[in-house]
């Protein structure tokens, strides 16, 4: 009778771990302040989804670690420039293996000094103008408090699905340096503001989204940035 009832127990928790789709993310943050109450809110109002949160610079360790194995993604919300050669590496090796990443916002300023990091974002906002190759780069701005109107440019990605032109109020960044090779998602007209707001890129076997908005509760509030991180983490997943 114990036997049968184990047996039993031991199928239905396999089925349900079989149904179980949640997936399991690592939340990244440090070097930047911003309204951590209301930023994981937006986590947390999300089905089926998992998170631990980390503050740098305790998860540039973990990349090489066992650890990473469990999350499916890596959404960073950090603004952190100190990065061990090591650390870099182990990054690289991460993606190499297809982890997806989604950055937010400010997490485009990271890593001023590592090249194959726009390579890896797609983009770059510069703390300070600089030379290369002759040519000037200048130094990006922001300016907060914006009405921006967002455009889907790209309406049949998984990432933009259901999602129709709308306004948020955010800080826009302008003179944000992007690589050619992005697949742009969402784009805007606002005088103050750089075009491109939102796009995809591939690094090794992962996909990445970047997600210009994410300045504080207007944003993590907004219904299209809820949907719209909902199913970049998603798509990043796959
Ligand atoms: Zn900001």
């Amino acid at each position: 009778m114990m036997k049968i009832l184990l047996t039993g127990l031991s199928i239905f928790l396999f089925t349900t771990c079989s149904f179980n789709t949640a997936e399991t993310i690592l939340v990244i943050t440090g070097g930047h302040e911003y309204d951590s109450v209301n930023f994981i809110r937006a986590f947390k109002s999300f089905d089926d989804l998992q998170y631990d949160h980390m503050v740098q610079p305790e998860a540039n360790q973990v990349y090489s670690s066992d650890s990473i194995g469990k999350y499916d993604a890596l959404v960073f919300y950090d603004l952190v420039q100190e990065i061990e050669e090591e650390q870099k590496a182990a990054f690289i090796d991460m993606l190499n293996e297809g982890k997806g990443i989604v950055f937010l916002h400010h997490s485009i300023a990271s890593y001023q000094d590592w090249d194959e990091f726009l390579q890896v974002l797609g983009g770059r906002y510069h703390l300070e103008s600089k030379v290369v190759n002759n040519d000037s780069v200048p130094a990006s701005t922001y300016l907060d408090g914006q009405d921006v109107m967002v455009e889907i440019v790209d309406r049949d990605h998984p990432v933009t699905k259901g999602l129709e032109e709308f306004i948020i109020h955010e800080e826009v960044y302008n003179y944000v340096e992007v690589i050619p090779n992005v697949h742009p998602l969402m784009r805007t007209e606002h005088p103050e503001s750089g075009e491109m707001l939102v796009w995809t890129n591939t690094y090794g076997k992962s996909r990445i989204v970047y997600i210009q908005f994410g300045h504080d509760n207007n944003a993590y509030s907004n219904p299209n940035f809820r949907k719209l991180l909902r199913q970049a983490i998603d798509w990043v997943c796959e």
